[in-house]
């Protein structure tokens, strides 16, 4: 495989454009990425920036070394059927974004005998932070592998996992992870304002302290519990806070939470 593959888009929708903005603003040619949608109006400003743009999918899928499935999960045993033949001629390796389908599920749809590596984005990916977990098949090879890492460390981390299962874990951790975060902050900044605040000053404040926590952690040498540790003063204010989850038991809803996640995605697959 060339070292800057082919790349066909199959669905050019919010995840697909957040993976394509990334993979251009780190100088990959747009010449080199298809896009295939069937309404060619949502292509129009993809082709502008020098994409090239299909309604066909097996058009882009002949044309392509990487072939990233984008469309909606529910769509994507009817896309993948008809895109069968096409695959089955020129052997791309196939990464999918969509939640929760089998890597199996996929092969058997594309006829068998596919590389096929699946991906769990997340929507930080929308602002180039997100995180990824990522698996590949048995078929996928090394030259294959480093094609999906670089396509998806345009939109943030990458990250593999050795069982297809453990998508689940990181469906729990990172996937749905932006979520629990939101709701953190939605609960601070409504206590910020039970305590005088006004919501502008509370949610300032809240998105701040957010963002500076996760950065201080992502540049340190040292785990969050270790850094928590060093800003809590003993019979200081924080340690007030920090009695409070922890007698409120916080450690262990967030082991039933992401248990409860971890189980449904089991369940959808
Ligand atoms: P989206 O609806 O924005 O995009 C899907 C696109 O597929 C649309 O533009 C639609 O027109 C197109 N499409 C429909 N039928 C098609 C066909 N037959 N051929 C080609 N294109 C077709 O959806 P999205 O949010 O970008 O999600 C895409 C995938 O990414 C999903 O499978 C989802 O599970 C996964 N995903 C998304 C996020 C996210 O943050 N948005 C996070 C994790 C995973």
């Amino acid at each position: 495989m060339d070292k800057q593959p082919v790349l066909a888009f199959i669905g050019a929708g919010n995840m697909a454009r957040a993976i394509i903005g990334g993979l251009i603003s780190n100088g990959y040619p747009a010449n080199k990425i298809w896009a295939s949608e069937p309404d060619a109006e949502r292509l129009s400003d993809l082709k502008v920036q020098g994409l090239q743009t299909t309604t066909d999918n097996n058009q882009a899928v002949m044309a392509a070394d990487a072939v990233i499935l984008a469309v909606k999960p529910q769509v994507l045993k009817p896309v993948t059927e008809a895109m069968k033949d096409a695959v089955q001629a020129k052997q791309p390796v196939i990464i999918s974004v969509a939640a929760g389908i089998l890597s199996t599920s996929i092969d058997r749809w594309l006829g068998g005998n596919t590389a096929i590596v699946r991906c769990m984005p997340n929507t930080p990916a929308l602002v180039g932070t997100g995180a990824s977990g990522l698996y590949a098949n048995s078929q996928v090879s090394d030259e294959q592998r480093s094609a999906a890492e670089t396509i998806l460390k345009a939109t943030g981390i990458t990250l593999w996992v050795d069982e297809e299962s453990q998508l689940d874990a990181v469906t729990a951790v990172s996937g749905s992870g932006p979520a629990y975060y939101f709701l953190v902050m939605e609960s601070m900044i409504q206590a910020g304002k039970k305590l005088g605040l006004s919501e502008e000053v509370a949610t300032k404040l809240t998105l701040q302290t957010a963002l500076g926590a996760a950065q201080m952690a992502s540049s340190s040498d040292v785990d969050p519990a270790e850094l928590r540790r060093r800003v809590t003063s003993p019979n200081g204010t924080t340690e007030q806070a920090i009695k409070t989850f922890m007698d409120e038991g916080l450690p262990a809803t967030f082991e039933k939470a992401l248990q409860a996640c971890n189980d449904r995605s089991e369940e959808l697959a």
